[in-house]
C-alpha cells in the first residue's frame, strides 16, 4: 500500500466528526489489507508502532523535527519556527512549505512498509549519535513525502497525530468487515482485544480465519489483560441487593493497581491500570512475587500500597505516586517509602487460564498458590449478606487504611470479565474525606514492638482520649510515623514509669499492645481525619451504636505534652464534636455525594 493511501484516508478522517463516517472511511482503508500491513496499518492509526503496552517510543523532540523539517524544504530552521508558531502545528508548516514548493509525488512512492521500517529506525536509535540517525532519517522519509504525507508523517513522530481513530471505532471497522457487523461477532472481536490489549494481532487472527480463529488468543504472560472494572452504588444496601443478598467485600485499597506477570523463569513485568508497563518502579516487588506466587507462569492482579514495614500500618497514597519519575533515586525511594502489593485476583496459573472460573474459585486458588511475604499481601476479604455486616466491615477497611471496600458478585458468572466496567464489582468509597486541621493529644496506654530497623524497641504506640464522665481512657489510634531515630530512642525511658504486666483496669480497647501502660504521657497527633472504627471505643456509641472512632493515618507531631497529664488529653466528647464538624463540612461541600466519591 503506498503511504499517499493511507495520508489520503488520514485527511479525510480528521474532516469527520462522525463516527459513522469514520467507520466507513476505516472500512474502506482495512478491508483490502493483509497482515503483517493491516496491523502496521492499525498501529499507526492510533499514533503507535506496536500495541500500547510495549511502550514504544519514538524519541522526537519539536527540536529534532523541525531541524529534520528545515532540512528537507532547504528552509532556515529560524523561518520553520516563525511560521510553527503561527500554524500552531508543524506537521500543518511542513505540508505548507512543500505545497509553496510545489513537491509532487515522486517517481519512487513511499510505501506503509518503508515507512513503517524507518519509523522503527527511528524508535530503536539509542545513545550517542542516535539523535543525529533520528534526523537523517526523518529528513529522508520528508524528502520523498508529498506535502499531506509529509503532514501526517511529522504529526506521527511528534505523537500528535489525532485523526480520532479510537479503539471503538476500529472493533466496529473490523466487526463490519469481518463479522458482516454482526453484534455477536463485535462482541467476541471485543472479548479477543480486552484479553491481548492488541488490535493488530486480532486482526490478523480475523484474516486467517474470521470471528473463529479468535479463539486462539488467550492469555500470554507479559501481555496485559485490560482490567476488570467496578460501577458504584450509592449505599451500602443498594450494593447489596445488586449481588442479590450475597457479596465477597474486600478492602479497597488506595494505592496503584498493578497485574504482575510471573514467567516461567521468574522474571516478572508489572502493568499499571492504563497497561504500561511499571515493574522498573517496583524493583522490591519483580523480586518477591517469583517466591510469593507459586505455580508458575501466572498472572495475578493486586493494588501497591505504601506501608510503614516496622509498624505494618497502610500510608496515604500520596506517598506511592512520589515514586512516578524517580528513576535515578529509585533506591533511596524504596527505603523511603516501601511499598507491598495486596492481590485480589488470579487469571493465570500454572499456565493454565483462570479467568473465566466464578470469584469464590479463584480467590482459594489465589489462596493456595500464595506464600505470602512482607511485601506481597493477600487482600483481606469476607463474606457478607447483610448491609449491617458491610457496614462493619467498611468500617474496619477503613481504620486498616483502606479507603472504602470492594464488593465482588459470588453468584455463577461471576468470572474475571476483562476491560468491562459492570455490576460484578461494585466500589463504594466513604461517604466523606475532610481533612482533619486540629491535633489531638493522646495518652499513652500501649507499646507495639517495632520490626525491621526498629527491631528490638518499640515501634509504635497505642494512643488515648479521655473521657471525664466515665473516668477511662479509649484507645482511637495505633501510631508509629511521626517518630525519628533520637525520639523513638528516648520513648523507653520516658515511659519506663508506666510499664505494667496486665491491661490498666481504667483503660478500654480491643487492641493487644505487646506492652500495656499506665496512662501517664501524653503526644501530641495529627491525622488525615476521624472515621468509625470496629477495633477503637472512643466515643463509642455516641455516632453509632457499637462503634467508636479511630484517626486514620496518625502521626506523631514531635510534641510530647509534658505540661499535660492523662486527665488533661483530649476528651472523647471533643473528639466526636471533631468527627460531627468533619461529617458536616463534608455534607455542606458536597450535599449530594454520599458513597460516591472518586
Ligand atoms: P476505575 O478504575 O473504576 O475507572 P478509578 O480509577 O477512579 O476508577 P477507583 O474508583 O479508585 O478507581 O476504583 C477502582 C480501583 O480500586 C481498581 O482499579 C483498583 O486499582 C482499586 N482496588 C483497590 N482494592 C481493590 C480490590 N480489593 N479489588 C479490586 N480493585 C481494588
Amino acid at each position: 500500500m503506498r503511504f499517499g493511501e493511507l495520508a489520503d484516508a488520514y485527511a479525510r478522517l480528521e474532516s469527520t466528526k462522525k463516527r459513522l463516517e469514520m467507520r466507513a472511511i476505516l472500512v474502506e482503508l482495512l478491508r483490502p489489507l493483509r497482515p503483517p500491513e493491516l496491523s502496521r496499518v492499525l498501529y499507526l492509526s492510533q499514533g503507535m508502532l506496536r500495541p500500547e503496552y510495549e511502550g514504544v517510543e519514538l524519541g522526537v523532540a519539536d527540536s529534532l523535527a523541525r531541524k529534520a523539517v528545515a532540512l528537507a524544504t532547504h528552509t532556515k530552521d529560524t523561518e520553520v519556527a516563525r511560521q510553527t508558531k503561527s500554524t500552531g502545528d508543524l506537521g500543518t508548516t511542513v505540508g505548507q512549505l512543500l505545497e509553496e514548493q510545489h513537491r509532487l509525488e515522486s517517481d519512487e512512492p513511499l510505501t506503509v512498509a518503508h515507512v513503517y521500517g524507518e519509523l522503527e529506525r527511528i524508535a530503536v536509535a539509542k545513545g550517542e549519535g542516535s539523535q543525529d540517525v533520528k534526523v537523517q532519517v526523518l529528513t529522508t522519509l520528508l524528502g520523498r513525502a508529498t506535502p499531506v504525507e509529509a503532514k501526517f508523517l511529522v504529526r506521527f513522530v511528534l505523537g500528535t497525530l489525532r485523526v480520532g481513530v479510537r479503539e471503538l471505532t476500529i472493533l466496529d471497522a473490523l466487526t463490519e468487515v469481518y463479522a458482516e457487523g454482526s453484534k455477536a461477532g463485535r462482541t467476541r472481536i471485543e472479548a479477543a482485544f480486552n484479553l491481548s490489549s492488541d488490535l493488530g494481532l486480532v486482526a490478523a487472527a480475523l484474516v486467517e480465519g474470521g470471528v473463529e480463529a479468535l479463539e486462539k488468543i488467550g492469555l500470554e504472560v507479559g501481555r496485559p489483560i485490560r482490567p476488570m472494572l467496578a460501577e458504584r452504588e450509592p449505599s451500602l444496601e443498594a450494593v447489596l441487593e445488586r449481588m442479590h443478598g450475597k457479596a465477597a467485600v474486600e478492602y479497597k485499597y488506595d494505592g496503584l493497581r498493578v497485574q504482575a506477570h510471573i514467567a516461567r523463569d521468574r522474571s516478572v513485568r508489572l502493568f499499571s491500570r492504563r497497561l504500561e508497563e511499571t515493574s522498573a518502579q517496583f524493583p522490591e516487588l519483580v523480586a518477591d512475587l517469583p517466591h510469593a506466587v507459586r505455580s508458575l507462569p501466572a498472572i495475578v492482579e493486586g493494588e501497591v500500597v505504601p506501608i510503614d514495614l516496622e509498624t505494618d500500618e497502610i500510608q496515604p497514597f500520596q506517598e506511592v505516586s512520589r515514586r512516578r519519575g524517580r528513576k535515578h533515586d529509585l533506591q533511596k525511594a524504596q527505603e523511603e517509602i516501601p511499598v507491598c502489593v495486596f492481590l485480589f485476583d488470579v487469571l493465570l496459573a500454572g499456565g493454565e487460564p483462570v479467568y473465566e472460573k466464578d470469584l469464590a474459585e479463584r480467590r482459594a486458588l489465589l489462596e493456595s498458590i500464595l506464600r505470602p511475604t512482607e511485601r506481597v499481601r493477600l487482600a483481606t476479604q469476607r463474606t457478607v449478606t447483610t448491609a449491617e455486616e458491610a457496614l462493619a466491615f467498611l468500617d474496619e477497611a477503613v481504620a486498616a487504611g483502606g479507603e472504602g471496600l470492594m464488593a465482588k458478585s459470588v453468584a455463577p458468572g461471576s468470572g474475571y470479565r476483562a476491560g468491562a466496567r459492570g455490576y460484578w464489582w461494585i466500589k463504594y468509597k466513604r461517604d466523606y474525606t475532610v481533612g482533619l486541621t486540629d491535633s489531638i493529644d493522646g495518652v499513652v496506654v500501649g507499646a507495639f514492638q517495632g520490626r525491621g530497623r526498629r527491631a528490638g524497641k518499640f515501634g509504635a504506640f497505642l494512643l488515648a482520649v479521655y473521657d471525664p464522665k466515665r473516668d477511662r481512657f479509649e484507645s482511637f489510634c495505633k501510631v508509629g510515623s511521626g517518630f525519628d531515630d533520637a525520639a523513638l530512642a528516648e520513648m523507653p525511658k520516658r515511659l519506663h514509669p508506666f510499664l505494667t504486666a496486665e491491661k490498666p483496669p481504667e483503660v478500654d480497647t480491643s487492641a493487644a499492645p505487646d506492652q500495656w501502660l499506665r496512662p501517664g504521657l501524653v503526644l501530641e497527633v495529627r491525622g488525615a481525619e476521624l472515621t468509625l472504627s470496629p477495633v477503637h471505643p472512643a466515643g463509642l456509641g455516641a455516632v453509632r451504636a457499637g462503634v467508636g472512632l479511630a484517626l486514620r493515618f496518625p502521626r506523631f507531631t514531635g510534641r510530647i505534652r509534658e505540661e499535660k497529664g492523662p486527665t488533661d488529653a483530649t476528651t472523647s466528647l471533643e473528639l466526636v464534636h471533631m468527627y460531627r464538624s468533619q461529617v458536616r463540612q463534608a455534607s455542606e461541600e458536597k450535599p449530594e455525594t454520599v458513597g460516591e466519591s472518586g
